[in-house]
């Protein structure tokens, strides 16, 4: 009867609706929990840190000391505040980008001549290891904020010459492949263990946790480039062998693919 079919189309829209719900309702569960996780993980972070300044400043009070030893105390609680710095800094960056909150200009860029830009940055660190830096590039348009796209390129070549061993190598390529524009960095250093490659776009995973206080590393380079890739429509993906290098690829979808796909949709 016609009582029978609008019941049941009641009853349609209702599980539609609740469906609705409900899938909102877990979106909101996730991210409240990303967000606590976040809150979380940062203030172990900074735990450590706060603890070196308080132990430096209050063991120099406790006594007497020399100039000297006034000055050591000093000079550790400036290197570990300007760690704190760098963290927080590195944290509220990395906070914009994944809520998709950075309001830098985008405009249409050439991400061979921003690469190179990158590239040429850190030929004096990559001199300075040993470590030799080659380049090529076709020229590659993509949509996005260039400073954003060039961070993307520096953090990714940084490590590659970092995590390298003397007399290694690092290709950096930019071309355009199958409708994206690739940006490519290989290094032929130590590699990355099986295990801990679905980790290291973690925020604050690190292959060898132990060294990490004293090398300065945050840990967090690969999570904001992760998070700049995915602000920009891309993707962003790891090869890794242990002892004998890693590749990591960025796709970014061209600057004409864009336009075109914005066309389509009005
Ligand atoms: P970090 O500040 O420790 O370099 P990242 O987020 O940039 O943090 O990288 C996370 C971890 O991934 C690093 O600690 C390192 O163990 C590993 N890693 C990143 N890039 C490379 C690479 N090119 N070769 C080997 N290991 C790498």
């Amino acid at each position: 009867s016609d009582t029978d079919s609008e019941l049941g189309q009641l009853a349609g829209i209702l599980n539609a609706s609740f469906d609705h719900v409900q899938k909102a309702v877990t979106e909101l569960q996730e991210a409240l929990e990303r967000q606590s996780r976040f809150v979380a993980d940062a203030s172990h972070e900074l735990r450590t840190p706060v603890a070196v300044v308080l132990a430096e400043a209050s063991s120099a009070l406790a006594r007497e000391r020399t100039p000297d030893e006034y000055r050591e105390a000093l000079e550790a609680c400036c290197q570990t505040a300007r760690r704190m710095r760098r963290l927080v800094e590195s944290l509220l960056l990395l906070a914009r980008v994944e809520a998709g909150q950075t309001s830098n200009p985008r405009a249409v860029c050439e991400l061979d001549r921003i690469t190179q830009e990158a590239v040429a940055l850190l030929r004096s660190i990559a001199n300075e290891q040993c470590v030799s830096l080659q380049l090529e590039t076709q020229s590659t348009q993509c949509f996005g904020n260039s400073d954003e796209l060039g961070q993307i390129g520096m953090n990714l070549v940084s490590n590659a010459i970092h995590y390298n061993r003397p007399g290694g190598a690092v290709l950096v390529s930019v071309d355009a492949e199958d409708g994206f524009a690739v940006l490519r960095v290989e290094d032929n250093g130590q590699g990355i263990p099986k295990e801990s490659l679905p980790h290291v776009f973690e925020r604050f995973y690190r292959v060898d946790q132990s060294r990490s206080s004293t090398s300065g590393r945050l840990g967090l380079g690969l999570a904001i480039t992760k998070a700049l890739v995915e602000a920009h429509s891309g993707t962003i993906t790891v090869t890794s062998v242990l002892g004998e290098g890693s590749t990591f690829t960025v796709r970014l979808p061209l600057a004409g693919q864009m336009v075109a796909d914005a066309t389509c949709a009005t």
